[in-house]
């Protein structure tokens, strides 16, 4: 429990949520800023601002929920024809609220979610190959 973060105020039921899903690990809601309609957030029930604080086993638990949450949304009939999870770790990732959470939305051809960047960038095999090294640690 963080003081002032709104996702533990969700949990301590302290601030409304839409809740899906609830077990003792993780809790799954509807974003309050949907992509598109049915767009849910996965959150660890203990605060953990970043991935790295949060052990393993955790992290498992919601991903295994977020794929329950994505057959949910696809078997539900809000507008579904594929499904993004999109985590933002970090500020410069766009993570806007600093206690992990996995969202998963449904997506639809024609809808107005855009993933930007400059894919014209194709590197070599040998800057691949150099760049994998580094994050092996080599
Ligand atoms: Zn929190």
């Amino acid at each position: 429990m963080m003081e002032g973060c709104v996702f533990c105020d969700i949990i301590a039921g302290k601030a409304p949520a839409s809740m899906v899903y609830e077990d003792d690990i993780v809790a799954a809601f509807l974003t309050i800023g949907p992509v598109n309609p049915g767009h849910l957030l996965v959150i660890p029930k203990a605060h953990y601002a970043l991935l790295a604080e949060m052990n393993e086993e955790i992290g498992m638990h919601l991903f295994k929920i977020s794929m329950k949450m994505a057959q949910a949304l696809r078997l539900s009939g809000v507008r579904c024809e594929g499904i993004n999870l999109f985590l933002a770790d970090g500020e410069a990732a766009f993570q806007e609220v600093r206690h992990v959470h996995m969202h998963v939305f449904p997506r639809f051809r024609g809808d107005n979610f855009i993933i930007d960047a400059d894919w014209s960038n194709v590197p070599s095999r040998q800057a691949l190959d150099k760049i994998a090294g580094i994050i092996r640690g080599e």
